[in-house]
């Protein structure tokens, strides 16, 4: 199942992408895709209720505001440095235990809105990643279980201030958190529709691609990152997990390289469809 959401920000919808027949509005379902959704069973009751009612779905405009394709979570537990590459690029070295670090649920926007430069912004930076989200309550679990509690997955882009992330003070949440600095979707395919552990993921800027691998390359895998996250905080229904980016960042180019207004980035997940931004300036 396909699930995505759409309309204005802050009175988004639920729908549901099907084969055959496209974009279906599921309002009549009642439930947004949050925590309490994803915590009742809401994925095979959503399923149950498009198979009795299809009249009730109706097709969605395609003039549609493609919207983020989760409700907004309780929290983003995103992974830095869990590409060999990319820790290496960054003049890092790659980490022998995942490392781990915070984006505020305020940067998540829809797909293909704008990216806003954050005030007194040089260095806005991409980093296309794999996102999964959390299918129930995750605490203390092992790694031989840890893909019973996944929903789906998602495509997501981890924009980065590389001078708040590292140069003002420490702590890499500064960086990570400004407005419409996570971009959700086009939509959230559920695990059991995909295999999402070798996938190719690529992202170009301006048309030039600049980051091209592959999800096997994770140094922690997705299971191993359930694991260990939830043995340090619990994960609720609709949680975002971000796995980390692959090499290809503009930090990581001689001479660095950062967005301005009017770049375009482009990137997509095999599976998980494919986003776009335009950078515009800070307000
Ligand atoms: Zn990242």
């Amino acid at each position: 199942m396909k699930l995505f959401r759409f309309g204005p920000a802050g009175a988004e919808k639920p729908g549901l992408v099907v084969d055959g027949v496209g974009l279906v509005s599921v309002a009549a379902f009642g439930e947004d895709y949050g925590e309490a959704f994803f915590g009742s069973n809401g994925l095979a009751r959503l399923a149950r209720f498009y198979a009795e009612h299809p009249d009730l779905c109706p097709r969605v405009g395609a003039d549609a505001r493609i919207a983020p394709a989760i409700a907004r979570p309780s929290k983003i537990v995103a992974v830095g440095l869990n590409y060999r590459d990319h820790a290496l690029e960054t003049g890092g070295t790659v980490p022998t235990e995942p490392v781990l670090f915070m984006k505020a649920t305020t940067a998540i926007c829809g797909p293909y809105d704008d990216l806003q430069l954050p005030r007194g912004s040089l260095k806005t930076d991409w980093e296309v990643e794999l996102g999964v989200v959390i299918g129930k309550t995750a605490r203390y679990v092992a790694r031989e279980q840890a893909m019973d509690y996944v929903a789906g997955f998602v495509l997501l882009n981890d924009y980065s201030e590389r001078e708040f992330q590292k140069e003002r003070g420490g702590q890499f949440v500064k960086g990570k958190s400004a407005d419409t600095f996570a971009p959700i979707g086009p939509f959230l395919v559920t695990a059991n529709a995909i295999d999402a552990s070798d996938v190719r993921l690529w992202l170009k800027v301006n048309g030039e691609l600049c980051q091209d691998s592959r999800t096997s390359s994770l140094i922690f895998s997705v299971p191993e990152l359930i694991a260990y996250i939830s043995g340090f905080m619990t994960l609720l229904p609709g949680d975002l997990i971000s796995t980390g980016t692959p090499a290809g960042v503009g930090l990581g180019r001689k001479p660095p390289r950062f967005l301005k207004p009017n770049d375009v980035v482009e990137y997509g997940i095999d599976g998980l469809g494919e986003a776009r931004q335009t950078v515009s300036a800070s307000d």
